[in-house]
C-alpha cells in the first residue's frame, strides 16, 4: 500500500497544474495556494459522566474574493488542519465553478461522534459555535453539514449563535432542519447534483445509462440518496454500497430503500439480507459502469487506479482521487467527474437556502430542483468546454474555470 497523501499538498499540486495550463500570474498563484485565515479552537465539553473532555477544532477561510466563505463542518476522529485547509480550498473552487457569490471555508472537530451521546454531541456543537462565533456570520463565513454532521447539529449551532447575538440569524448556517429555515431539497441536494452530472457525462459520451450498474463507496447522506436518485432519475442499478464497516453486493441490484432501513437499524450495511457481504476494498475495482466514491479523501490511489473498471467515476466525496491515480485513470480513458463539480449540489442548495433566509420567503422543492439542474448543467458544460479547449482532464479543466473567476475577483479588488 502506498503512503497516505497529505490532502493540502494535493490541493496545492492540483492548483499548480492548472496554473501552468492557464498561464496564471505567479503572484495570483501564490496567493491562491494558501488560506487567507485559519482559526484553531480548544473546546472543553462536559461529558455525561460528569468529567470534562477537551476537544480541538478548526475553521479555515481559504479565499473570500467572490463573497463570504462557505463550507461544511466535519466531526471526524482523523481530522487534521491540513485536511481542513484542503477542503477549504476545494470549497473556493466549488463555489467559483458553480458561479456562486461565495468563497471557500471549512471547519472540523477532532472527535468520534459515533461514541458521543446525543447530549454530548449537542454540547460539543454548541461549544464549537461559541468558539468560532466571532469569526463566522452570514456575511463573513457560513458553515453547513459535512462528514458526520447533520441538520440537527446545524439547528443547535444556529440556536447557540442566535442566543449569543440576541436575534434570529438563520442565514449564518445552512443545511438546517426545514422548520428552522432549511431549504426544501437540501437533504438530497449533494446526491442530486451528482446524478445530474452523471446524466450530462453520459450525454457527452453518448452512453445509455438505463439498466447500467453503479457501485457507491460510502453510505452517508450523499451515498444513500445517490443510490435512490440514480435509480429514480437515470435507471441506474446500484449493485454495491460500502461503509466504514464493510460492503454489500448484489449483481441484480440492491433494494436501496430496504438497505437504508437496515443501515438505520444496525448502524451498518453489513449483514443486509438482500445481498452478500464482500470486502470493502473490492468495491472500487468492481466491474460496473459508474463508480461513485462518496466517503472521504484519498481512496482511489496509484495502488488501485489501474484496476478501476468503471467508465465513469463520479466523485461525490471531496478529494477521493490522488494526483497519481488521476493520471492513471486519464490514460486509461476513464471519464472522471471531479469532486468540486460533481458534489457541488449541496453548496448550491445551501446558497439557495441563504437567499430564502434573507427574504424570509421559501421556495417549493420543484423550484429548487429546477434551479439546481440549471446550475449543474451549465457548470458541467463550462468544464467540458475547458477540457476541450486545453485538451486536459476534467479536473484540470474545472480548476481553470474556477481559478479564472477567483483570480479575476482578486484583481478587481486590487489584491494583486
Ligand atoms: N459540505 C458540503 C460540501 O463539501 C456542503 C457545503 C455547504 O453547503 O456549504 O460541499
Amino acid at each position: 500500500m502506498g503512503e497516505k497523501r497529505n490532502s493540502f499538498e494535493i490541493a496545492q499540486q492540483q492548483l499548480g497544474v492548472a496554473a501552468q495550463v492557464m498561464g496564471l500570474d505567479p503572484t495570483v498563484h501564490e496567493l491562491l495556494r494558501w488560506p487567507m485565515r485559519e482559526y484553531h479552537v480548544t473546546l472543553p465539553v462536559r461529558m455525561d459522566d460528569g468529567s470534562t473532555q477537551i476537544f480541538h477544532g478548526f475553521r479555515v477561510q481559504h479565499n473570500d474574493a467572490l463573497g463570504p466563505s462557505k463550507g461544511g463542518i466535519r466531526f471526524h476522529p482523523d481530522e487534521t488542519i491540513d485536511t481542513i485547509r484542503a477542503l477549504a480550498s476545494w470549497m473556493t473552487w466549488k463555489c467559483a465553478v458553480l458561479g456562486l457569490p461565495l468563497g471557500g471555508g471549512k471547519g472540523g472537530v477532532i472527535c468520534n461522534p459515533k461514541k458521543l451521546s446525543a447530549g454530548e454531541l449537542e454540547r460539543l456543537s454548541r461549544a464549537y459555535v461559541r468558539a468560532v462565533a466571532r469569526f463566522i456570520g452570514e456575511d463573513v463565513d457560513v458553515p453547513a453539514p459535512d462528514v458526520y454532521t447533520t441538520p440537527q447539529i446545524m439547528g443547535w449551532m444556529m440556536d447557540e449563535y442566535a442566543t449569543m447575538s440576541g436575534r434570529s440569524v438563520p442565514g449564518m448556517i445552512t443545511g438546517k432542519p426545514l422548520p428552522l429555515g432549511g431549504s426544501a431539497g437540501r437533504h438530497d441536494s449533494t446526491a442530486r447534483g451528482g446524478i445530474y452530472c452523471i446524466r450530462e457525462a453520459a450525454r457527452h459520451l453518448g452512453l445509455e445509462l438505463n439498466g447500467r450498474s453503479m457501485a457507491i463507496q460510502g453510505c452517508g447522506n450523499a451515498g444513500q440518496y445517490a443510490a435512490i436518485l440514480g435509480g429514480e432519475l437515470l435507471g441506474l442499478k446500484t449493485v454495491a454500497i460500502s461503509d466504514s464497516q464493510g460492503c454489500v453486493y448484489n449483481a441484480d441490484g440492491l433494494d436501496v430503500a430496504a438497505l437504508g432501513q437496515h443501515k438505520r437499524a444496525t448502524g451498518s450495511v453489513v449483514g443486509f439480507a438482500g445481498g452478500e457481504d464482500v470486502p470493502a476494498a473490492d468495491l472500487l475495482t468492481l466491474d460496473v459502469d459508474v463508480l461513485m466514491p462518496a466517503a472521504i479523501e484519498n481512496q482511489i490511489t496509484a495502488d488501485n487506479a489501474g484496476q478501476v473498471k468503471a467508465r465513469i467515476v463520479a466523485e461525490l466525496a471531496n478529494g477521493p482521487t490522488t494526483p497519481e491515480a488521476d493520471e492513471i485513470l486519464y490514460n486509461r480513458g476513464v471519464y472522471v467527474i471531479p469532486d468540486f463539480l460533481c458534489n457541488a449540489g449541496g453548496v448550491t442548495v445551501s446558497y439557495f437556502e441563504q437567499v430564502q433566509n434573507a427574504y424570509r420567503f421559501y421556495w417549493s422543492e420543484e423550484e429548487v430542483y429546477r434551479l439546481l439542474d440549471e446550475r449543474m448543467t451549465a457548470s458541467f458544460a463550462a468544464v467540458a468546454a475547458a477540457a476541450d479547449k486545453y485538451q486536459v482532464p476534467n479536473r484540470v479543466a474545472a480548476y481553470t474555470v474556477a481559478v479564472g473567476r477567483v483570480a479575476e475577483a482578486c484583481k478587481l479588488r486590487g489584491w494583486v
